[in-house]
C-alpha cells in the first residue's frame, strides 16, 4: 500500500506521516530529507548550481542511503548521517532552490520509488501523487494558512530553545512556496485524485485520525 502526501513547507506533513506510519505500521519516507541531503552537499562543497558541469560532477559524487532504525529514518550522504544536520533553514532554503534542478530530481526519482515499490509506505514531499506515485492508492494533500505554519515554526525554534523571527519565518515559506509551486519540474500541486486536507484549524490528532480512517476504508 503506498499514501502520499504532498503539500506545502511547515503543513505538518512529515509529524502528521510519521505519527500515521505508526499507527498502521507502515514505513514513513521523508523526501524532502533527500533533497536536503543534496543542498547540504552543494553547500558544503561551495558548487557553483549555475554551472551545470560543475553540477554534474558534484552529483556524481553523492551518494543517498536511507535506513531505518526503529522505524526512524536516517539519510546518509556519502555513508555519514546527515538527519539532524540537514534540518536548518539554510538547508531547507537551499534545497528549495536545487530542488527545481532536473539532475537533481532525477537522481532522487528511483531511489523513492524503489522503497515505495517494496514496502507499505506513506511517502511525504511535494511531488509524490502527482509525479513520483501516481497510482498510490490514497494521495492526501495537506495544507494550511501561511501564518499558522510560521507560527508552528516559530513554536518549534522556539521549543529548541532559539529566538526566531518570526516574520522572517513567515516571509521564507512564501518564497519556499512560490519556488516549489512555479518551477518547471514537478512542481507542488494538489494531484486531481488527491483528498484535500486544510489543518489550519484541526490539531495533530484529528488530522492523523482523518488520514487513518481514509486507508482503512481503501
Ligand atoms: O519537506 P522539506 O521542507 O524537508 O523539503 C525541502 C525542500 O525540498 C522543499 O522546499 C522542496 O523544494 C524540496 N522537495 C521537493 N520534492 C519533494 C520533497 C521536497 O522538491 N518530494
Amino acid at each position: 500500500m503506498n499514501v502520499a502526501i504532498d503539500g506545502p513547507a511547515g503543513a505538518g506533513k512529515s509529524t502528521i506521516a510519521r505519527l500515521v506510519a505508526k499507527e498502521l505500521g507502515f514505513i514513513y519516507v521523508d523526501t524532502g530529507a533527500m533533497y536536503r541531503a543534496i543542498a547540504l552537499y552543494l553547500l558544503d562543497s561551495k558548487t557553483d548550481i549555475e554551472d551545470m558541469n560543475a553540477l554534474n560532477a558534484a552529483l556524481n559524487n553523492i551518494n543517498i542511503n536511507i535506513l531505518y532504525d526503529n522505524g526512524v529514518q536516517h539519510v546518509f550522504l556519502n555513508l555519514q548521517d546527515v538527519s539532524a544536520e540537514i534540518r536548518s533553514e539554510k538547508v531547507g532554503n537551499m534545497a528549495s532552490k536545487t530542488s527545481a534542478i532536473k539532475e537533481v530530481r532525477d537522481k532522487l526519482l528511483s531511489l523513492q520509488r524503489d522503497i515505495a515499490e517494496k514496502n507499505d509506505v506513506i511517502m511525504d514531499g511535494r511531488d509524490i501523487g502527482t509525479n513520483i506515485l501516481p497510482n498510490a492508492e490514497l494521495k492526501i494533500y495537506l495544507t494550511a494558512s501561511a501564518d499558522i505554519r510560521a507560527k508552528r515554526r516559530y513554536d518549534e525554534l522556539r521549543n529548541a530553545g532559539e529566538w526566531p523571527d518570526i516574520d522572517k519565518i513567515k516571509a521564507d515559506i512564501i518564497k519556499r512556496d512560490e519556488q516549489d509551486m512555479n518551477r518547471e519540474i514537478a512542481p507542488l500541486k494538489q494531484a486531481e485524485d488527491a483528498v484535500l486536507i486544510d489543518s489550519s484549524d484541526m490539531s495533530i490528532s484529528e488530522v492523523v485520525d482523518k488520514i487513518v480512517d481514509l486507508v482503512k476504508a481503501i
